[in-house]
């Protein structure tokens, strides 16, 4: 079987800075990668472009065996059954929690008969059975994020992105969050890449962990591995440097 995801010696500057340079990696399905690395180093840019929100300058994306991604080639975010839950949610305030959910899959033309099914299914598995006729603005910023997942998830995307998804939550949910997340996802089989610059949340939620560096990536391993065989001094300090 194909992976989900393959990126090859894929690099993209903005103006004269290079910000990712020469990446590859691979993604199965099923997987939890969280990439760590510090502000700045390229993570933002690399989701962007496996969505499909920019374009690289230089190497490939596939994902299931197909370009999505190359010199030739570019195939548009919509088309790519990705989907993405950034930082701060972009819930539409004026939709309650059910329509928030419901806008993406009627423009799938789904029927609603099945909306209405895996909204509740999905209701039920995010803890947010009773809030659909809420708005927004009427729930916590837990809750808020959950929906947000639930949105993403309810496309039945082949992968999901997640940028910094809880740093904007008080440390005791994300603590929660991170923890209510990986279960989820592992009892769901969803493959995810995850960016994050808190390292205790790349170890509760990651499978195998990407540690990036300007722009290019130190390690690709599983945690424990990363943990007590760094493969680099600067993979060290930031793993050491967990809060
Ligand atoms: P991270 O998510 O790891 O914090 P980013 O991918 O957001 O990093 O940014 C990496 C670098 O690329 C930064 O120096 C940032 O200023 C620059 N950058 C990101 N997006 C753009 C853009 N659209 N135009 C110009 N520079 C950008
Ligand atoms: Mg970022």
């Amino acid at each position: 079987m194909n992976p989900i995801l393959e990126v090859n010696k894929l690099s993209k500057s903005f103006g004269t800075s290079t910000v990712l340079h020469n990446i590859s990696f691979t993604v199965h399905a099923g997987e939890i990668i969280s990439v760590l690395g510090p502000s700045g180093c390229g993570k933002s840019t690399l989701l962007q472009l496996i969505a499909g929100l920019q374009q690289p300058e230089a190497g490939e994306i596939r994902l299931r065996g197909e370009i999505a991604a190359s010199a030739e080639r570019f195939v548009p975010p919509e088309k790519r059954r990705i989907n993405m839950v950034f930082q701060d949610y972009a819930l539409w305030p004026h939709m309650s929690i059910y329509e928030n959910i419901a806008y993406g899959l009627r423009r799938q033309k789904i029927a609603s008969s099945v909306i209405k099914e895996r909204i509740s299914k999905l209701l039920e598995l995010l803890r947010l059975h009773g809030l659909e006729n809420r708005l927004p603005a009427q729930l916590s910023g837990g809750q808020q994020q959950r929906v947000a997942i639930a949105r993403a998830l309810a496309t039945e995307p082949d992968l999901l992105l997640l940028d910094e998804p809880l740093s904007n939550l008080d440390m005791r949910l994300r603590i929660e969050m991170r923890a209510e997340m990986a279960f989820l996802f592992r009892q769901l089989g969803t493959t995810v890449f995850h960016v994050t610059h808190d390292p205790d949340e790349a170890f509760a939620m990651a499978d195998r962990l990407m540690i990036m560096r300007a722009g290019a990536i130190d390690q690709i391993d599983t945690p424990q591995v990363c943990y007590s065989r760094p493969a680099t001094l600067s993979a060290a300090m930031l793993l050491g440097a967990g809060n």
